[in-house]
């Protein structure tokens, strides 16, 4: 929950049929930024016969209401399975750049942005839970932010009854992407990609299918943006 009484203190409470003229005010034109990574284009990585895309924007539609509920603003990059961008140049970084850019510029101006991914890896024996940063882009803030994140996902996947291993929060750069930081870290706001749990991992894969554990990390997901809003002091008030 979201401290009313801090945000009042501050002057800055804002009620839910004030929203739209506070938004305006602060020009912000959401709280955040949602990107369920992936498309049917560019699948990601995949486990258990499901990509990557689907199960990311499974787990973003899941996030959205229980925000909203929450007196959250959401906007999100993709609501289909369908890529913003042509997907058509040659060089594969160009595509990803081209691609993150036209997400970012999707949800317009959000206080935050968070990326929804699973990870991958050629060992499947790797399991567990992480959260990325780029250190370079609000580094304090999106550090707070992937914190939150993180602990908020793996506590949900494990109160689910699945001990995720906590992998922490990492730095973009220390991923060893040839192309610097990821590309969806770099919108002017305080970013944060999570990657919940691993599709080359059989027993995570298998885990990914079941309804209840796309709902526990959704509700990690909320838990996390929550904290760190509260702990922002940000103008939210529950409704
Ligand atoms: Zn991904």
């Amino acid at each position: 929950m979201l401290r009313a009484g801090a945000a009042v203190a501050t002057g800055l409470a804002l009620r839910p049929h004030l929203a739209a003229a506070q938004e305006a005010e602060s020009g912000f034109d959401a709280d955040v930024g949602l990107d369920p990574g992936h498309s049917r284009v560019d699948v990601g990585a995949s486990g258990d016969g499901v990509g990557e895309f689907q199960h990311t924007l499974d787990v973003t539609l899941r996030i959205k209401p229980l925000l909203e509920a929450a007196g959250v603003r959401v906007n999100l990059s993709r609501a289909d399975h369908a890529p913003l961008s042509e997907m058509s140049h040659r060089d594969p970084t160009e595509r990803t750049r081209i691609e993150q850019e036209a997400r970012i510029a999707a949800v317009g101006r959000a206080r935050v942005y968070v990326s929804v991914h699973f990870n991958a890896l050629g060992d499947r024996r790797v399991g567990g839970t992480e959260t990325y940063y780029n250190a370079d882009n609000f580094g304090a803030e999106s550090w707070r932010l992937a914190g939150a994140l993180q602990d908020g996902v793996v506590a949900a996947i494990r109160a689910y009854g699945y001990a995720t291993p906590d992998r922490g929060v990492k730095e973009d750069l220390r991923a060893g992407k040839p192309y610097g930081h990821f590309f969806s870290l770099r919108g002017g706001m305080p970013s944060a990609l999570v990657e919940g749990l691993f599709l080359s991992n059989p027993t995570e894969a298998a885990l990914l299918t079941d309804d209840g554990v796309r709902e526990a990390i959704a509700r990690g997901y909320v838990g996390g943006i929550l904290e760190y809003f509260a702990a922002s002091g940000l103008p939210l008030e529950t409704p």
